[in-house]
């Protein structure tokens, strides 16, 4: 070879290198500092923690929607940044509880587990009275009970003794696996007998969406009752501890038992409605494939006392995450290097109240599902979980969930981007069969319940969760960016590899 034409070659080798845009130039724009701007936002007082739906959620939406116009990216949702859904709430005009004559009063006596809809208006001269109403392979507290259309009443919790290899939400003894159990057998209502009541603003007398099958809500016809020891020993004449000691040690007199029992509820509905908010960056070659990144933008708002939940890790990383994604691949679109699927960047509002939003968008999608490769989606990424306080990798961790169900691209992708340029520990504990139900718990869920395969980004839950007290302050930027990274990563391999992502694995059949 001429060595006059190589040293040509050997420069315009180099010109070229200069000029070469690669991911981690976008990458580089997702930034601690940007990332702290925006959360300072999301989770200051100003958005009172918002709520689903209230005034504080609204403002952050206008925020977020304000931000996905400035980058570019262009409305996702028919011209629309936001995917609007209504809510309805029943509040109680009356709740009666009368037994043998004598009334109750609701939230000092009894209170309801949620809210139904329906006015009730039920009478029943006897009840069934079933312990503790759990069932496991060893145990049947309805042996020999026929509860079928039937008042059933049982204990909150389990007995002393009681032991089972199902932990957490698994387990027979998990208040929602105890009312199924009841709803299952035929139970034409339930009351929980409790030490504590509910507090009112934690009865669920909320608004809710009118999704079918909503979450939570599927297949629980029956009202649903707490009961505490004024009803107890009204009817049974013993205090709560005596009726608990004599359930524990088989002396309570179990199956049914004569009484008079009327509820009578009668509820008004009032409206409102919350949005998910979307923006696209539209794809070349492949733009009728999609991408979608996803985070929760809402969080439980205030309690009684006034007292704001920032919310954060719980979602706020996760969002500002999301934003900063959308601007790096809006700037790589301008660059010249934009994805070759779409990219739709989604946050969803209603996650903490039982993912409303995610459902809402997996009912009515924008985009189609089936076209839709992957969710990539993001619910807490700010913080160091419990697990990891002190550990020497606890800046550099992420809890991977998700990348061993319905496609077996998932994994290898991951690791190939984290390899290649964030190198973080992947720690992949609450694959498989979680007790904690993580998979379960998030608004992934949605999108991989109906087949799309989803990747969920974690760091674990700590002393702050669901506390007024996960503040900005509390929050580790730089592992933030480095987390949001890793998905961005992630989201630029799947949108520009040849095949979308392929659905080759089954979902376990789950509970939430
Ligand atoms: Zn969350």
């Amino acid at each position: 070879m001429n060595y006059k034409l190589l040293f040509v070659l050997l420069l315009a080798g180099c010109a070229s290198a200069q000029k070469a845009v690669t991911p981690e130039d976008f990458a580089k724009t997702i930034t601690a500092q940007d990332l702290k701007n925006h959360l300072t936002i999301i989770a200051g007082a100003e958005m009172e923690g918002r709520n689903t739906p209230s005034p504080g959620l609204e403002k952050a939406a206008d925020y977020i929607s304000g931000q996905f116009k400035n980058f570019g990216l262009k409305a996702g949702n028919n011209g629309s940044f936001r995917q609007t859904y209504s809510l309805y709430k029943d509040s109680a005009a009356e709740m009666k509880l009368t037994i043998n004559g004598k009334d109750f009063q609701a939230y000092s006596d009894f209170a309801p587990f949620f809210l139904n809809k329906d006015d009730l208006n039920q009478h029943f001269d006897e009840f069934a009275f079933v312990g503790y109403g759990i069932v496991d392979d060893r145990r049947n507290d309805y042996d020999g009970i026929d509860v079928k259309n039937k008042l059933v009443v049982f204990l909150n919790g389990s007995p002393k003794n009681y032991t089972t290899a199902l932990s957490g939400r698994l387990s027979p003894a998990f208040i929602s696996n105890k009312i199924k159990t009841a709803m299952e057998k035929g139970a034409a209502a339930i009351m929980v007998i409790t030490e504590k009541l509910p507090a009112r603003v934690n009865s669920r007398s909320t608004y809710r969406p009118q999704i079918s099958g909503a979450a939570g809500r599927t297949g629980m016809n029956a009202p649903i009752y707490y009961v505490n020891e004024n009803v107890v020993s009204a009817v049974s004449g013993e205090n709560l501890q005596t009726v608990i000691s004599a359930v524990d040690n088989g002396n309570a007199p179990l199956g049914i038992q004569k009484n008079n029992v009327t509820i009578r509820q009668r509820t008004v509905q009032s409206q409102a409605s919350a949005s998910n908010i979307i923006g696209v960056v539209e794809g070349s070659d492949k733009k009728d494939e999609y991408v979608i990144v996803t985070a929760h933008y809402d969080h439980v708002g205030k309690d009684a006392e006034g007292n704001i939940y920032y919310g954060a890790d719980d979602d706020g990383s996760g969002t500002v995450a999301v934003i900063e994604m959308a601007e790096a691949f809006a700037k790589a679109k301008k660059a010249g290097k934009g994805p070759r699927r779409t990219v739709i960047f989604m946050t969803v509002s209603g996650e903490e109240k039982g993912l409303w939003g995610s459902e809402y968008y997996a009912t009515n999608p924008v985009y189609p599902l089936a076209k839709t490769s992957a969710n990539l989606n993001i619910d807490m990424i700010g913080r160091i979980g419990e697990e990891y306080l002190g550990k020497s990798d606890a800046e550099n961790y992420v809890y991977i969930i998700g990348d061993d169900k319905l496609s077996t691209d998932l994994n290898p992708i991951t690791d190939m981007v984290n390899n290649k340029f964030t190198k973080l520990k992947l720690d992949r504990r609450y694959n498989g069969d979680d007790p904690e139900r993580f998979y379960y718990r998030s608004d992934h869920y949605n999108f991989a319940r109906n087949g799309v395969p989803a990747i969920f980004y974690f760091n674990g839950v700590h002393a702050d969760y669901h506390k007024p007290t996960d503040t900005v302050d509390k929050i580790n930027f730089n592992l933030l960016a480095k987390r949001a990274q890793l998905v961005f990563h992630t989201a630029w391999e799947m949108a520009n590899r040849e095949e979308m992502v392929k659905r080759d694995m089954k979902l376990p059949v789950g509970v939430r």
